[in-house]
């Protein structure tokens, strides 16, 4: 088999990069994943995000080094090995940036990240359910 396109990690940026890419039917795209199906009770269920969290089916929970200024201490770092990666086993919470801060990124320098430039992406990523308007957007992925 030939793919276009292979893609390692069918997290949140992996879906949406294989999702972009094969809305093109003649790019062959091989989304991989290391992790299992996105079946488990737990996964649909906001209450369950401890039991994901705690158990290691789903979360890599990567050791952290230890720190210095936490006395050696290691701290745990989690991220989702399933599909849908760690948004499978996230917290679920969607807040946009403050437009002020993107404002200070770009009288900083950043051209391109003012909050009029990221808008309409913000917009384009997103199916709100309160309607479309001039900041929410109407038939996003998300
Ligand atoms: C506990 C927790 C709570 C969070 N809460 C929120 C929240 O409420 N709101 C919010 O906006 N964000 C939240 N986040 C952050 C958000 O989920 C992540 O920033 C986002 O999902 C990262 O997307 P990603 O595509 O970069 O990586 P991931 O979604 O982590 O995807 C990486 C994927 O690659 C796979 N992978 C890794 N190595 C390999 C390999 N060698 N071969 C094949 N596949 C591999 C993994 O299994 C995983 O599926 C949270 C994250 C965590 C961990």
């Amino acid at each position: 088999m030939t793919f276009d396109y292979i893609i390692v990690g069918a997290g949140s940026a992996g879906c949406v990069l294989a999702n972009r890419l094969s809305s093109d039917s003649g790019i062959r795209v091989l989304l991989i994943e290391a992790g299992p199906e996105d079946k488990a009770l737990s996964l649909k269920m906001p209450a369950a995000m401890l039991t994901n969290l705690n158990g290691r089916t789903h979360n890599w929970a990567y050791p952290g080094d230890p720190e210095p200024g936490l006395d050696g201490r290691q701290l745990r770092h989690d991220r989702g090995k399933t599909l849908g990666g760690s948004s499978s086993i996230n917290g679920m919470v969607f807040i946009r940036g403050h437009e002020l801060d993107f404002e200070g990124w770009r009288q900083s320098g950043c051209e391109g990240w003012g909050y009029a430039d990221v808008l309409p992406y913000f917009k384009r990523m997103e199916t709100y359910d309160g309607g479309a308007d001039a900041y929410r957007g109407g038939d996003g992925p998300l």
